[in-house]
């Protein structure tokens, strides 16, 4: 463990009052935007009791605490509190320290969530959480998994199905409680491939469904939006060259938060009523990643650099009218842009030099699968956009062992 680590160890253990009580810290194991993560040993861990890993979940079900009230579980310091007596406490667990910048409502809504998804085998249960001053920690059992980055660009078709069957699946137990969990990408699915299984963390940014859906309806009727558009500056006086310098229009607002790259189009157009189906647009970025062994895939500074990124490969008549559907205008004059765009075969053969030298490598039949997969994933219009539910039907992903 390196001496910096050490330090931010032995800070951490100083300032939380207790915690060397209960766990031991042995690493840290992630640093985002918005927390630290580190690996410790639960102290408490009754050795009578099993492991709490893979094998173990495979015959009972992973038990998670019963997590009755999250806002006086955040309270609670005491180590000997309800759910010690009643859990399976894991060896191993990941400590998340969520930054004291990170608004209270939004820890709140992290636990809040965190806590209506327990019982969902796929995501990664909270054990409990804990407060010292204006520090909130999160406790979860440790998943061992594998940095994505070292196995995607070997990977097979076969293990690309049984990847996604893995996330989808998790997809399908979130959304299917309404939960739109607004960040996935690798970094938040932590998966093990020699276990063949992933979990789903991170719900920082995750949000129930109804909310931004009862948001739209109040905020903006069908009348209202056809308005706005039609007297748009460019309906009106047709494409400016550039931004029009005293732009009237009231600007839109509309929850954009999310992982640059994995945003998908609603959310870079700011439509308001965003559903799960934003989800499904970021794991197929995911796919696109892996097909085309190119990570990050999108990589765009800002949301206009993005909606360039995603016109160059769907080309502006599609653009325009995915922009139109969420109220609306896309123009552009950036001559790369084609008005037709490139079909996912193309943009995959070229990313991995299969296309366009001596050496033609066209796709064959399974791969030619996982792109008619990446396509329903990855269409521009959500309510076409496939459901976690309708992929795991789909042949890509059909498991007819199960
Ligand atoms: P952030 O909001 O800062 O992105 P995450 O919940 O995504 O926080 O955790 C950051 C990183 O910490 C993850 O990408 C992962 O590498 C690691 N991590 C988080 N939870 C666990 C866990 N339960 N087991 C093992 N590693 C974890
Ligand atoms: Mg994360």
């Amino acid at each position: 463990v390196a001496v910096s680590v050490q330090e931010d160890i032995r800070k951490f253990q100083e300032t939380f009052d207790g915690i060397t009580g209960r766990f031991r810290l042995i690493n840290r194991i992630g640093e985002g935007t918005f927390s630290t993560v580190y690996k410790a040993e639960d102290l408490e861990y009754d050795d009578h009791q099993n492991d709490w890993d893979l094998e173990e979940k495979e015959n009972s079900k992973w038990k998670s605490p019963p997590l009755r009230n999250p806002r006086s579980n955040l309270c609670s310091l005491d180590p000997a509190s309800e759910y010690s007596q009643q859990r399976k406490r894991p060896r191993y667990v990941a400590i998340k320290k969520i930054y004291v910048t990170s608004s209270p409502m939004r820890i709140h809504n992290e636990l809040e969530l965190l806590a209506s998804l327990r019982g969902c085998d796929s995501v990664c249960p909270l054990i409990t959480a804990f407060r010292c001053t204006d520090q909130v920690v999160a406790v979860l059992p440790y998943f061992k998994h594998t940095d994505f980055r070292e196995y995607f660009r070997d990977m097979t078709v076969p293990d690309m199905q049984i990847y996604f069957r893995s996330l989808f699946k998790a997809l399908a137990e979130v959304h299917n409680k309404d939960i739109i969990h607004r960040d996935i990408k690798p970094t938040n699915f932590l998966y093990e491939p020699e276990k063949r299984r992933g979990v789903l963390v991170d719900f920082g940014l995750a949000e129930w469904e109804g909310v931004e859906k009862k948001a739209c309806l109040c905020e903006e009727h069908e009348r209202d939006r056809r308005r706005r558009v039609t007297s748009s500056i460019a309906a009106t006086v047709g494409p400016a060259a550039g931004y029009p310098r005293n732009d009237t229009r009231p600007s839109r607002r509309a929850n954009r938060a999310g992982t640059r790259g994995f945003r998908a189009p609603e959310v870079l157009l700011k439509c308001t009523a965003q559903t799960t189906k934003l989800d499904i647009w970021s794991a197929g970025v995911i796919l696109l990643t892996i097909l085309s062994k190119r990570f990050p895939f999108f990589n765009s500074a800002d949301d206009v650099e993005a909606m360039i990124e995603i016109a160059t490969i769907f080309g502006t008549r599609r653009m325009k009218a995915c922009a139109y559907f969420h109220g609306t205008q896309f123009e552009t004059s950036i001559p790369t842009i084609g008005e037709k765009g490139f079909g996912m075969e193309k943009i995959i053969l070229w990313s991995t030099c299969r296309s366009g030298g001596d050496d033609e490598q066209p796709l064959n039949k399974q791969e030619k699968l996982a792109v008619s997969f990446l396509e329903k994933c990855l269409e521009l219009d959500p309510n076409k956009r496939i459901s976690a539910e309708e992929a795991l039907l789909h042949e890509f992903l059909r498991d007819d062992s199960d």
